[in-house]
């Protein structure tokens, strides 16, 4: 039994998407037994606002832990270089605050915009608790899906931030957006991305045309960001230089237009 968990352990310890996921499932899990103990305390309209919605206070530190977990590993493959005054811890911590509080935010503002949908219609109907709950337990926002889903955006977004910095720490110029380039990648859902890999290069700090600095751009996007050693320099604009010829009167015989360099 010990073996077991200490395995399990080794494995989340690798796999940090696996971690994340299996972290918004208890999460979800355990949001979604308050909120229906809540609802069934007192039920009017003004329940759903009457809930502790203040997800940052109860999880940030352990979804920051799970967002460290996930950075470190994508600055260490794509080979971040520490500096003394920068690790890729620093990064990563920076990173994970940062956004670990908005993830959560926007997560828990989804679920709240979903339990007061479904406690209103309970309440329209004349719906029992029963009913309430049932809906509850079957609704995406506390599903084990959405927990996947969180879990592989987050992941995305990590990769790309992880190599951004690590980009930037080893000196390379740009970045070069590139599509899985199979049939799955079609017009439709994927048009963003397909207007970021035709792009070709950019710098590094620039966003792409699709708004973002790299994938995803959409839930379930494939799509991976390259790094650019050094970006063509645009080409120097030429000058021209203009020889006019004219007869004794000044009427102008001809035009010689020539280029050179700047
Ligand atoms: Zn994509």
């Amino acid at each position: 039994m010990l073996a077991e968990a200490a395995a399990n352990r080794d494995v989340r310890a690798q796999n940090p998407e696996a971690r994340m996921q299996q972290g918004w499932k208890s999460r979800l899990k355990r949001e979604l037994k308050l909120i229906t103990a809540h609802v069934a305390r007192n039920l009017t309209h003004k329940t759903v606002n009457s809930y502790n919605w203040n997800w940052t206070a109860k999880y940030l530190d352990e979804v920051v832990a799970e967002l460290v977990a996930s950075l470190e590993v994508s600055l260490d493959a794509a080979g971040f270089v520490s500096t003394p005054t920068l690790s890729a811890n620093d990064v990563a911590v920076a990173y994970a605050k940062e956004h670990g509080a908005e993830l959560l935010k926007s997560i828990s503002g989804k679920t709240k915009e979903n339990v007061a949908r479904l406690v209103a219609e309970t309440l329209d109907k004349g719906d029992t608790l029963d009913v309430l709950a049932k809906k509850l337990r079957a609704d995406f926002v506390f599903s084990p899906g959405r927990a996947e889903m969180i879990a592989r955006t987050e992941t995305a977004f990590a990769q790309t931030k992880g190599s951004l910095a690590s980009y930037e720490s080893l000196g390379h110029e740009g970045k070069e957006w590139l599509t899985a380039g199979d049939d799955r990648v079609d017009s439709g859902g994927s048009g963003p991305c397909i207007a970021a890999e035709a792009q070709g290069a950019i710098a590094l700090d620039k966003a792409f045309v699709n708004g973002r600095d790299g994938p995803p751009a959409h839930p379930r996007c494939r799509c991976v960001l390259l790094p650019v050693t050094r970006l063509k320099k645009p080409k120097k604009k030429s000058l021209v230089r203009r020889t006019i010829e004219r007869d004794d009167a000044g009427r102008i015989l001809s035009i010689t237009e020539e280029e050179h360099d700047a």
